[in-house]
This record gives structure tokens, C-alpha cells and sequence, in this order.
């Protein structure tokens, strides 16, 4: 019975009632032999599995014992009337229409969404109908799947047109997907089954915005210089990067600075009546008088790869001076750490993570890749493995840090079960986004990048820059380049001679 069609306090009659299980007046669910149940009492008793009590079975246990101790018991014990085994595999829990569990339903739902002209699953999206079958928590997946009120496109019909080959199953057709979000995490699923191939996700993402952006610029000419610029200049680059290691999230955004940086640049010209070929030395010095550092580093790649590429006579392109914040002193980042350590307030996930900052000076994009087998046990004693040997994890950080890694949340979600991300997102098998993890570390009030610099310039006061390099994952000559600056002389101890003798 539709809501529109009863009166409101016959619907309340009807379908409202207190729950003899929260107490609350909810939506009737049920009617189980204790009284009646919402559909959150209802389905929490239902996810409970284990040996009832009463007959020494393996079951749900979604009854309730005795009145004192109200342990969870199988349907029998209990007196249910209804059974809750599904009709098809007899698999016990929540039962969907036609009394099919949430497995048997989800892959009806996906047979039906990924369907080809034969009615059966598209034979190049098995892979991908498999994974999301397997997923630990089936229901989340009906869940994502569910087309939301108001919403044009869903999961769902992504779905649909995936199994009828309206989508290609190529990158490229990825990138102008929307919604986008649901196309993003669709596109990681598929390459985590193999039906899409590898590619960086950071790539991914410079190529989904650089469409969107081309998009926002209205003068064809500049609009054409910009995309040469990504194709020859920007995105090569990051894919020559990637071939090494992942792109980070800083060297995306910085393409796509570059991208935004040159469009304004092609902008300000037109307004001067100037285009990129009539553009002169006045022009350029103008520029650089004009705007900040931080802009003028952003322009320079477009400015040389227009002179490489003849669109402007060579000119005169001053070099860039870098300024960096000096690094944290010693006592403030002790102050820091204690704060850290001892403020059970705080949030735990940017706790561990500034700590591991404070401590080991990793940059947030190695954080963000460590694994919770990264984390070893000698004894009593734990370690994190950086590099060579793991660093040992002092006792207060230790006990942090095993907290977080029982409670990681993000675990539930759909596409990231088992994950072994010390800090998992909330796509398939990805770990958390730097910027994400930045955000709330600022929150905690650590500047990250000055606590770092602080952090790995006191690991060298401390112990001879190659032995630091090794340990924390550091290349030697920035190490070494890190000691130079502090004004350490290790290079007079002996090699392998690694305690702190004197002060130096
Ligand atoms: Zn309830
Ligand atoms: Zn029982
Ligand atoms: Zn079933």
C-alpha cells in the first residue's frame, strides 16, 4: 500500500509501531516472537550467526533467549513461525523478494543489469559480475547498485549499458562517464578483475578533468594550444612517471596547474590583443612582474614547450627561485608528538598517521602505501618497515597504532574487503587519497611539511645520513644534502660505526 493512498494515521496504524527490540517507534519490519521489530533491529539479528546455545548449531541467531540473559538463539529455539532460509540455496539471513537471501539477489540483479542480446551475462563482464558476487557484504553492493530519487544516472544503469555494449569497455570511454563518481569506482572495479588494463589512477583522473576543463575554455584556438600542450607535454610525462612508480597526488595536481595556468596565460594575452605568436619579451617580463612564484613555476613548462615547438621565438623565460618554510625546531616538534600520543580526544586515523610524520618525516603519498604488513612484531618489540632495517616503534606509538590498525574504518564498504591498506579509501583496493589524509591532519593542527623536514633533519643530527636514507625509504644525496644544511660532519665516524659518540 502506497503512503499517498492511506491517510496518515492509518499508515501509522498500519506500518508504525515500538520495536520490542530498541524501544523505538519505527517502521514495522516483522513480527518475531518477542514483539515486533524495526527494519534495523530486524536486520542486525539477522547478520548474527554462531553456535546457538539451544541445540548446538551452526545457524542465524536471530531469536533471543531467556528473559535475564537474552543471548542470541537460532529461529527454532526461539519459536519463530517464519524460516529464514532462502528458497533457492537455503542459505540462512535477510530474505529479499521471492524469499531469495541477498546473494541469490544480487545475482539475479546482475544477470538482469549485465545481460547481453542472449539474456545471459555479457562473457568479457564475467570477471567483473564474479567480483561483485564475491563481495564480503553483498548487501552493500544492492545498495550501491539502487538508483537514488532524483538522480538521472546510478551504478545501475552504468550497469546496464556496460551489458549491452553501449559502453566500450575502453578508458578512454570512461573519462566523459557520469556520474562520474560511480564511473570512477566502476572503472577501478574493473581493473581490479582484470577486465580493464592497469593504468595509474592519478592519470585517470588528470584525464577525466582535462576533458571537463577543455570543455570550460570558449576560444577554439586556445582551447586546441592547451590540449597539444597535455597531449605532447603534460600527460607523456606523467605516463613516462608512471612507468617507474605511482604518479602522487601532488604531481596531478600540479598538471593540472599547468593546464589551468596556461589557459589563464593564453587569456591575459587576448586581453593585451596579443595571441601566442606575437607573443614578445615585454609581454613575458609583464607576466612574471604580474604574478606569484607559485604561478610563474606553473607557467614556465608551457612557455618552453612553446618555444620547442616554434610557437614563439625564444625568449627570455627568468629561472625560478624556490622558497621553502624553514624546518619545525625540535622542542615544538616534541611538544607535537606528546600532544598526540596523550589526546585519546583526537580522531585516531590522522592521529597515526601525523605521528608517523612526526616521527619517521614520511611524506603523506608513502603513508598512504603502507600496509598493515608493514607492520612487524619482534617480540615485544614493533616495528615499521620504511626501508632497511624496519624502525622501531616506540611503546606509546605502538600501542596507537595497533589500536588503528582493529579499528580501520572504510573496511565495511563494498569494494574494499580485506584491505590491507594501513589507511584504506573508500574505492576498490585503493589506499586513502594524500589530500584526503592532509585534510585532516591539518585539521589536528601539524603542518605536515615542516614537521617532516623538522623530522628528517633531526634524524640526521642523529644518525649518518646514508644509514637515515636507508631506514626511511630517503634517497642518500637528499640526505646528504639534509646533513650539509645542518651543519653535521659524520663523514669523520668510522662506516659502521652508528652510535652517537660526541656532539658533532
Ligand atoms: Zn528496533
Ligand atoms: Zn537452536
Ligand atoms: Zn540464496
Amino acid at each position: 500500500m502506497r503512503r499517498s493512498e492511506v491517510s496518515e494515521e492509518q499508515y501509522e496504524r498500519w506500518h508504525i509501531t515500538g520495536c520490542c527490540r530498541c524501544g523505538q517507534r519505527k517502521f514495522k519490519a516483522g513480527t518475531w516472537p518477542d514483539g515486533h521489530v524495526c527494519r534495523t533491529c530486524h536486520d542486525r539479528a539477522l547478520r548474527i550467526r554462531g553456535r546457538c546455545p539451544g541445540c548446538d548449531q551452526d545457524r542465524v541467531l536471530p531469536g533471543l533467549g531467556g528473559e535475564q540473559d537474552r543471548t542470541p538463539i537460532c529461529p527454532d529455539c526461539a519459536g519463530f513461525r517464519t524460516s529464514f532460509r532462502c528458497s533457492r540455496c537455503e542459505t540462512e539471513g535477510k530474505l529479499h523478494g521471492a524469499r531469495l537471501c541477498t546473494r541469490c539477489t544480487l545475482s539475479d540483479r546482475l544477470r538482469e543489469l549485465l545481460a547481453d542480446e542472449s539474456g545471459e551475462i555479457r562473457p568479457e563482464l564475467a570477471p567483473l559480475a564474479k567480483a561483485l558476487l564475491d563481495a564480503r557484504k553483498p548487501l552493500s553492493i544492492l545498495g550501491w547498485l539502487y538508483t537514488r530519487k532524483g538522480q538521472t544516472g546510478s551504478p545501475e544503469t552504468l550497469l546496464r549499458q556496460l551489458g549491452r555494449g553501449e559502453i566500450e569497455l575502453t578508458h578512454q570511454a570512461f573519462h566523459t562517464l557520469q556520474p562520474w563518481r560511480a564511473a570512477a569506482h566502476l572503472r577501478e572495479l574493473l581493473m581490479a578483475c582484470g577486465v580493464l588494463p592497469r593504468v595509474d589512477k592519478q592519470i585517470c583522473s588528470f584525464e577525466r578533468w582535462l576533458i571537463a576543463h577543455l570543455d570550460t575554455v570558449a576560444d577554439q584556438d586556445h582551447r586546441q594550444l592547451v590540449q597539444r600542450f597535455a597531449t605532447w607535454e603534460v600527460l607523456p610525462r606523467l605516463r613516462a612517471r608512471a612507468a617507474t612508480k605511482p604518479i602522487t597526488a601532488a604531481s596531478r595536481y600540479f598538471a593540472g596547474d599547468q593546464i589551468k595556468q596556461a589557459t589563464a596565460f593564453l587569456g591575459w594575452l587576448a586581453a593585451r590583443h596579443h595571441s601566442l605568436r606575437s607573443c614578445d619579451q615585454a609581454d613575458i617580463d609583464t607576466w612574471y612582474a604580474e604574478h606569484r612564484e607559485h604561478e610563474r613555476h606553473r607557467l614556465r613548462g608551457f612557455l618552453l614547450w612553446s618555444m620547442a615547438s616554434k610557437l614563439i621565438p625564444r625568449l627570455r623565460v627568468p629561472t625560478p627561485v624556490v622558497v621553502r618554510n624553514p624546518p619545525m625546531a625540535h622542542h615544538e616538534r616534541m611538544a607535537l608528538l606528546g600532544q598526540l600520543l596523550n589526546n585519546d580526544d583526537l580522531p585516531l586515523r590522522p592521529r597515526v598517521a601525523a605521528v608517523i610524520v612526526l616521527l619517521y618525516a614520511q611524506p603523506l603519498s608513502r603513508i598512504v602505501r603502507l600496509t598493515i604488513d608493514d607492520v612487524l612484531h619482534d617480540g615485544d618489540q614493533v616495528l615499521l618497515r620504511l626501508g632497511q632495517p624496519p624502525s622501531p616503534i616506540p611503546t606509546p606509538f605502538a600501542r596507537l597504532l595497533l589500536t588503528w590498525i582493529d579499528k580501520r574504518d572504510n573496511m565495511n564498504t563494498a569494494t574494499n574487503p580485506n584491505s590491507r591498506w594501513l589507511f584504506p579509501g573508500r574505492r576498490a583496493e585503493q589506499p586513502m587519497h594524500p589530500r584526503s589524509l592532509a585534510d585532516l591532519i591539518n585539521k589536528l593542527g601539524v603542518p605536515t611539511s615542516t614537521a617532516r623536514t623538522g623530522a628528517i633533519r633531526q634524524h640526521v643530527l642523529e644518525m649518518p645520513a646514508p644509514v637515515v636514507a636507508d631506514a626511511l625509504g630517503y634517497h642518500p644525496v637528499t640526505t646528504a644534502k639534509i646533513a650539509t644544511q645542518a651543519g653535521v660532519t659524520w663523514s669523520r665516524y668510522a662506516p659502521g660505526d652508528h652510535t652517537r659518540t660526541g656532539d658533532s
